[in-house]
């Protein structure tokens, strides 16, 4: 089943940027169980900010740390 694939509209994928450091964002996908989640990481904070319905959240407080 793909019913999860999520895209980011180009414009506001070209413009998004961590919110803590200012750096560019990487795409990604974090399995969850049966579940793909759509995700934006920034290696240099070693945070994953999620994505919902294409709509990236960037927001420290709810980002995935992903540095263990
Ligand atoms: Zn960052």
């Amino acid at each position: 089943m793909s019913q999860s694939q999520q895209t980011i509209e180009p414009w506001l994928r070209g413009i998004i940027r961590c919110p803590q450091c200012k750096g560019e964002l990487t795409d990604a996908v974090n399995v969850v169980g049966d579940a793909e989640v759509a995700e934006l990481r920034c290696d240099a904070c070693h945070l994953a900010y999620p994505v919902e319905g294409g709509v990236p959240v960037l927001l420290v407080d709810l980002a995935r740390r992903t540095d263990g």
